[in-house]
This record gives structure tokens, C-alpha cells and sequence, in this order.
């Protein structure tokens, strides 16, 4: 993928989330990227970055501050238009992981 960040954590890596999301209202939780949202779940697109409060959408290569409001930031952007109208781009040149 073109949009991939070196910055981005991956659930597995030995990071401590309560380190990075340190002092915020809303701190990561991975339980977030099991959630569906039209017929999406949030892990084939969200993914978390290695910085406070912050995740990172790989369709429309675009940063997500969820801090105030939690899994809805997330939830809100893959039902948006513009998230809606880059995942129809993508989805006319490339499948995405675990689609064929
Ligand atoms: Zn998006």
C-alpha cells in the first residue's frame, strides 16, 4: 500500500498504549477496530498511530484525533462521504487486504 506510515503501532508491537495516549479523556483501546460499521470492520481501514490521541485512516491517508469522543470519531469517519468516496476509488484500482 502507498498510504503505509512507519509510525503506525500495530497491536502486537510491545508499545504501551497508556504511554502514548498518556493523560487523555478517551485513550486507545483495540477494541475499537472490532466494531462494524457497514459491513466494514474498523481494523481494514483505522490504524493506530505512535502518538498521542491520533489514528490514521490507510483509505483516505488522513489523521484521526480521538481524544474528545473516543470510537465515534472513528465510527463517524468511515460512515462520511469523503471516507465513502476514497474507499469507492480505491475499491475501482485495488482490493483491499482480505477482500479478493
Ligand atoms: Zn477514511
Amino acid at each position: 500500500m502507498s498510504c503505509v506510515r512507519a509510525d503506525i503501532v500495530t497491536r502486537s508491537a510491545s508499545v504501551d498504549m497508556r504511554m502514548i495516549d498518556k493523560g487523555i479523556k478517551n485513550p486507545w483501546r483495540w477494541e475499537w477496530l472490532e466494531k462494524k460499521v457497514e459491513s466494514i470492520h474498523l481494523n481494514e481501514c483505522i490504524r493506530k498511530l505512535n502518538k498521542c490521541s491520533a489514528c490514521y485512516c490507510v483509505v483516505c491517508g488522513k489523521e484521526l484525533m480521538y481524544s474528545s469522543k473516543g470510537s465515534i470519531v472513528l465510527v463517524r469517519h468511515v460512515k462520511s462521504v469523503k471516507h465513502g468516496s476514497f474507499l469507492k476509488s480505491r475499491k475501482d484500482n485495488f482490493a483491499l487486504p482480505g477482500e479478493l
